[in-house]
């Protein structure tokens, strides 16, 4: 009797704890459910409350799909892009004028079409005709550059000895009829070795008003002479009325900082790269195109892959819908694009605070537009950033198949010299020859440099704000 009374507590017993488990599972089986839907519904609601994104984003085409996969990387690496508002407030740091007649009142006694430290030069089949007139301080010159022939005419100022740690602020006001103008840096080392670079090229003026041009300029570490040319390269005139020189002490950063973007999100870049970057322990920044995972194009990562280098420390930034050619599209595409991307990419990774230019192609408008949703814009005019950066004018160096090891040393020991930031981009990875492709052998050197510097290597987002912090302590409070 006693046993099976025992027994019997013993079934009552298990019967308890069935239920109770069933119980627990059942109400587990509730909770998990019901945050399901809450999910489900966020989700929705996230589309609900922008139905028209979501509608539109289906039949969303580019104005021009025939636009090659041409790199577009634009200027030479020496220059920066300041921040005009920064670069006013920095003026208590800038050098006396190197120029020494930088409004061309000084006349040329023996030769009185030239001011005083001006010489002309003609190149080709250009010639020119140089006036100068010493009441009205400006110079001219009509240029005579027969079609289809190759040829320059314009002017050079005099020598100013050059210190490579500092960085140069060219100025000039002209006015350009017809005529294409370009500005030409002239360096020359301690050896007399000399260098060219064009840094701009300056389009015919609209309505003949007087255009200001601002360049900012780091010097290659050799360099102990520079001066600057104006030279037009197609028939026209030109009128100048300034060419201004000054260097700027102290605009580099507290240190040097690198960063590691890809383009694009290519399939390569998870199996190629990733390996190399995780051995290395480097945290890049990754643009993305919203579309490309959503499985309506080919070639690229998929959302798992992406979200891995984002779960991992990688920054995750917009390179736009689909890829199209921003400067190309009409204003509502536009508008729509640059909206769109960041929710669509938002809605499955945290948030998106940059945009990187499809090609590289941006006008003022579509800055304007960008600059209201993005926090910041990085694009491909090739150079560094400084303590003068504008964040929304972010320059960088793409990495192509040419670029040699040597090159790509110098173009480091640039950054790290003169306490600048170097946003170094890649595209694909893989043996295949490709514009922009780069061998995992060649991308493993290249990477495996930037461990043997005692660099930061930070994503762009932290980069930007690194340098935020600077500008706000060295120029007061200046961005939100
Ligand atoms: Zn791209």
């Amino acid at each position: 009797m006693a046993s099976r009374k025992k027994k019997k507590k013993y079934d009552d017993e298990r019967m308890h704890f069935l239920r109770a488990l069933a119980l627990v599972i059942l109400v587990v089986g509730f909770v998990f459910s019901a945050i399901m839907s809450v999910y489900a519904f966020v989700k929705t609601k996230e589309i609900v409350q922008h139905p028209d994104i979501y509608r539109k984003q289906r039949d969303y085409k580019c104005s021009d799909e025939t636009v090659d996969q041409e790199l577009v990387a634009t200027g030479t690496r020496q220059l920066l892009t300041p921040s005009m508002e920064l670069l006013d407030k920095s003026r208590n740091r800038w050098s006396g004028e190197l120029n020494n007649n930088p409004n061309f009142k000084k006349s040329n006694p023996y030769e009185p079409e030239l001011p005083a430290g001006y010489r002309n030069v003609s190149v080709g089949s250009a010639s020119g005709n140089f006036l100068h007139d010493k009441f009205n301080h400006s110079l001219q010159i009509f240029a005579n550059i027969p079609d289809g022939t190759d040829g320059q005419a314009g002017w050079y100022m005099d020598y100013f000895g050059a210190d490579s740690t500092k960085q140069y602020i060219f100025k000039t006001s002209y006015i350009l009829n017809q005529a294409k103008s370009t500005i030409i840096a002239e360096e020359v080392d301690s050896g007399g070795n000399i260098k060219y670079t064009d840094l701009v090229l300056l389009e015919p003026t609209k309505n003949k008003d007087k255009v200001d041009k601002t360049i900012l300029f780091v010097p290659l570490p050799s360099t102990v002479k520079m001066r600057f040319y104006s030279q037009l390269t197609s028939m026209g005139s030109m009128n100048i009325f300034e060419e201004s020189v000054h260097s700027i002490d102290g605009m580099g950063l507290a240190e040097p900082l690198i960063t590691v973007s890809f383009d694009d999100g290519w399939s390569s870049v998870h199996t190629a790269a990733k390996p190399i970057l995780d051995e290395l322990k480097i945290k890049t920044t990754q643009s993305i195109i919203a579309d490309s995972f959503r499985s309506l194009l080919s070639g690229y990562m998929n959302l798992g892959e992406v979200k891995q280098f984002e779960k991992e420390g990688h920054e995750i930034a917009s390179h736009s819908i689909r890829h199209c050619n921003l400067a190309r599209l009409s204003n509502e595409n536009l508008e729509y694009d640059i909206k769109a991307s960041k929710l669509l990419l938002e809605s499955e990774f945290g948030s998106i605070r940059g945009l990187a230019y499809p090609y590289g192609s941006y006008n003022q408008h579509v800055e304007d537009v960008a600059k209201t949703e993005y926090d910041y814009i990085r694009t491909t005019m090739t150079g560094y950033n400084g303590l003068l950066m504008d964040r929304h004018e972010l320059r960088s160096i793409t990495i192509n198949p040419e670029m040699t090891m040597d090159e790509f040393r110098s173009m480091i020991d640039l950054a790290i010299k003169n306490h600048l930031w170097v946003n170094i981009i890649y595209h694909k990875v893989g043996e295949a020859p490709d514009v922009y492709g780069i061998t995992p052998a060649a991308l493993r050197e290249q990477l495996t440099y930037l461990k043997t510097k005692s660099v930061r290597i930070v994503t762009t987002s932290h980069a930007v704000d690194i340098i935020s912090k600077q500008q706000n302590e060295r120029f007061g409070k200046f961005l939100p």
